[in-house]
């Protein structure tokens, strides 16, 4: 069975099209500017050049129409007939506590997921819409929500609730749902493969470091504790965002730079992080090259974030009695070896020894601690996108998803 992975943003479209015969990509592509103008589709067959074509798309179900279009096409296209496409899997950002899992869409979920919509009010609208185009073109082919939230559902209330007035968990739902779930739970599911035993049978930290960074806490299996919360801004310091600060910060800036609440949330997602503390750049390979150079504040911002990670490291090990493996996964933690040695620097006496040589390496799976190391180090490039088709593939043929 072919299936068809569809991650919607607000004007722009990735999806994927993977055999589960193998799990083999067959194609990949981005639609950008949708409803803009200068709407375009760059698809690509694997093996094959990029092709790409500008033209007018007013909405989702226009662009999804040439995804079909480029699926379909004679020379970069994939399958023959829709027909062979046996189901689609979308991401959906927030089910807020509805699901634990993945589940083949019906009504009564697009209305629990349009609920939602307050939780996550950029991303569910577009998910959304991506459902509903699809479910217009593709009459009859099922559809399965994949969401952010999911695998982190099995969070104890000791870790999801704030201590602000409870009935704001009551009324409004808000509370520490965390994200980055779909990555967290395919190298959990990598890094017991690897060390030949079941997540059921290990104490695993994934740390989940890109321009987005999450760590989360997975006990035999189950979330315990990770560190975005109500939205993505929480936990680690991020490429732009701040992760956790003081809340009585926000209504001192607010109040001493006279900004409106919608301004400081720009700041705080857009201009914070790494960016905010070196005022150069988002991406590390810029902030390291400035601090080779002597740069004081880049070298900080990369010092903090090191710091950050540590600081959730301990408390994850502490909440667990232990840990058994600790992966490293997303743009920073698959390709920067310097964030890795130094998030597990000083660490061998809790049996966390990263070995330098295995470490000189980029996005590669494979283990990069010592033969000594009582903790395993894995580095396990991840993908979010075979997690999706896997989930799908699983709901459609009976096969059921944990
Ligand atoms: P992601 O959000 O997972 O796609 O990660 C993107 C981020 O990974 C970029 O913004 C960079 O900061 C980081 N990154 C990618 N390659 C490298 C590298 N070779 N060294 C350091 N950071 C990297």
């Amino acid at each position: 069975m072919k299936v068809l992975v569809i991650n919607c943003g607000s004007s722009s479209l990735k999806y994927q099209v993977l055999d589960m015969t193998d799990e083999s990509l067959l194609c990949k592509g981005l639609v950008e500017r949708i409803g803009i103008d200068g709407s375009v589709i760059t698809h690509e067959k694997i093996g094959m050049d990029k092709f790409k074509l500008e033209t007018p798309m007013k909405n989702h179900k226009e662009a999804i129409g040439h995804v079909i279009d480029a699926l379909l096409d004679a020379n970069h296209g994939v399958i023959k007939s829709m027909d062979e496409i046996g189901a689609v899997g979308h991401r959906v950002a927030h089910a807020g506590e509805y699901y634990n899992k993945s589940v083949l869409l019906t009504p009564k979920d697009i209305e629990n997921l349009e609920k939602c919509i307050p939780l996550a009010p950029l991303h569910n609208p577009a998910n959304l819409t991506g459902v509903a185009a699809c479910q217009e073109l593709m009459p009859g082919t099922p559809m399965v929500g994949v969401f952010d939230t999911a695998f982190h559902q099995t969070m104890p209330p000791e870790s999801y609730i704030y201590a602000i007035p409870y009935e704001y968990y009551e009324k409004y739902g808000v509370r520490r749902y965390g994200f980055h779930g779909t990555s967290h739970k395919f190298v959990v599911a990598k890094a017991a493969e690897m060390l030949g035993k079941k997540p059921e049978d290990l104490r695993i930290i994934t740390c989940h470091l890109g321009n987005g960074a999450s760590l989360a806490a997975v006990d035999h299996g189950k979330v315990v504790d990770t560190t975005m919360g109500f939205t993505p801004l929480e936990g680690l310091v991020m490429g732009t965002r701040s992760g956790d600060i003081d809340p009585a910060i926000v209504t001192f800036i607010e109040k001493t730079e006279k900004l409106s609440a919608e301004e400081l949330d720009n700041i705080l997602n857009k201009k914070s992080g790494v960016l905010g503390i070196s005022g150069i750049s988002s991406d590390f390979r810029d902030i390291e090259a400035e601090a080779e150079k002597g740069n004081k504040r880049a070298q900080l911002a990369l010092d903090v974030f090191i710091h950050r990670v540590r600081h959730y490291l301990g408390a994850y090990i502490v909440e667990m009695g232990g840990v058994d493996c600790i992966v490293f996964t997303a743009g920073v933690g698959e390709n920067d070896k310097a964030t890795r040695i130094n998030v597990c620097k000083g660490l061998e006496e809790l049996g966390i020894e990263l070995c330098e040589k295995r470490n000189d390496v980029r996005g590669e799976e494979r283990v990069i601690s010592t033969d000594e190391s009582k903790v395993k180090i894995l580095l396990i490039p991840t993908n979010e996108e075979l997690m999706i088709a896997r989930d799908t593939f699983n709901i459609v043929t009976g096969k059921g998803v944990k």
